[in-house]
């Protein structure tokens, strides 16, 4: 008799976004007078730049004759794409990385749900709380994680590090020592993050203690500030200790394209083995490359014309954060994020859960968000509100709120 992975059976619902879906729903079906204004998701909204879907059309001509036909690309990705990469995202910001330390993938999410794949199960993790939730899920899929606590809602076997307004909603070094790191910034959910002095010490940290950090940069197309680092490689050493993980998905629009990658310095080592080879391996075996046209698209993104591009559709939704920030705090909200990453991570008023908070939004400004405790018990008390919405819902849903 077959038997299944059990470890799925101890991850708790994912609830969070089903229902919020059915609350929602429920809402909408009682209220059809009612406008819905949505600034809950984390998807992206504007369209492809018009250099992107040059690229893809031109691509897909090129698939219709035998002489410029693609068929599997090679397994680190094609090589314009990661000279692109290379070049723009690392040697212009000082970073040594070699083309073959950058590996295409389909997404960030399936990089930093698959990297567990090569390290041992004996790793203890340590993430942050609130959280993406991927990085614990997939622990906790391989076994990794220990049980499910429903009382804590924390898994026994995870180094919890809570980002709350007392840490500036950045993580403190862990008084437990961990083997993987796992830190995500701009952040999400929380909209923070860290300056290249303190992720130095991040930095530091791993290779004092012996630990990997998985650092996911999705967001850093967002960063507005000079003092926040770019990549983890900005910092000394890193090289020796980090992985990183980027997307195409916020900063050009690819959620539905499907593009992002993974760079793993061949410096970082376990004992003489080479990560960069057991990740070529894990890659070679079990994936077969993004499509020819998808990576046709990114290169796109790196072009003249494709920077500038893209720049206006992040400034287009970095518009909309801070007409959320000026509106939530000039109607008495406490308010962080919306500076560098697309989120804005708002205290509830009166002491609401983040989940009565949701209701009272729904129901009194049928506004919609993300209660923070669905990231993590020290979400609790906080509530997220996303900038990838219209510019004109946008505002419309920050009159609402100021009229509360
Ligand atoms: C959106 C997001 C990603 C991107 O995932 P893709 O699979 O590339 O679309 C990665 N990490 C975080 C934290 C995100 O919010």
């Amino acid at each position: 008799m077959f038997k299944v992975n059990e470890n799925y059976l101890k991850l708790p619902g994912s609830y969070l976004f089903s229902t919020i879906g059915k609350k929602v729903n429920a809402y909408a079906q009682e209220n059809l007078d009612k406008k819905i204004i949505r600034l809950g998701i984390g998807d992206v909204t504007q369209p492809l730049a018009p250099v992107v879907i040059e690229a893809l059309h031109k691509a897909v001509d090129e698939m219709g004759h035998a002489e410029t036909f693609h068929g599997y690309a090679p397994d680190l990705g094609y090589e314009f794409l990661r000279k692109a990469i290379v070049e723009h995202d690392y040697q212009a910001r000082g970073c040594k990385i070699a083309l073959d330390e950058v590996f295409i993938s389909d997404g960030a999410k399936s990089d930093s749900g698959n990297i567990g794949d090569i390290f041992a199960l004996e790793n203890k993790i340590a993430v942050c709380d609130p959280v993406y939730p991927v990085y614990v899920d997939t622990n906790a899929m391989a076994g990794r994680t220990g049980e499910y606590l429903e009382e804590t809602q924390k898994w026994s076997n995870v180094i919890y590090m809570p980002c709350t307004a007392e840490t500036n909603f950045a993580p403190e070094l862990p008084s437990e020592e961990p083997d993987l790191i796992y830190l995500c910034f701009p952040n999400n959910p929380t909209g923070s993050t860290i300056t290249k002095k303190e992720l130095q010490k991040w930095v530091d940290y791993a290779l004092k203690v012996g630990a990997v950090i998985i650092y996911d940069a999705a967001y850093e197309a967002y960063i507005t500030e000079e003092e926040v680092p770019h990549s983890i490689y900005e910092c000394e050493g890193a090289a020796a200790c980090a992985i990183e993980i980027r997307s195409f998905s916020k900063n050009a629009g690819f959620t539905g394209t499907r593009l992002g990658f993974t760079v793993i310095p061949k410096e970082l080592k376990c004992k003489g083995v080479s990560l960069n080879s057991l990740w070529a391996r894990r890659q070679g075996t079990k994936f077969n490359g993004a499509p020819y046209i998808v990576q046709r698209a990114g290169e796109a993104v790196y072009s003249e014309e494709g920077r500038k591009q893209t720049k206006e559709q992040i400034a287009y939704y970095m518009r909309n954060a801070k007409v959320i920030c000026e509106g939530l705090v000039s109607a008495g909200y406490t308010v962080s994020g919306g500076v560098n990453a697309p989120y804005i991570w708002l205290k509830t008023p009166k002491g609401m859960s983040s989940w009565e908070f949701f209701d009272y939004l729904l129901e009194q400004a049928n506004v919609v968000g993300t209660p923070g405790a669905g990231f993590g018990p020290s979400g609790e008390g906080y509530f997220r509100l996303t900038a990838f919405g219209s510019y004109e819902n946008t505002l419309e849903a920050m009159e609402r709120i100021k009229r509360l």
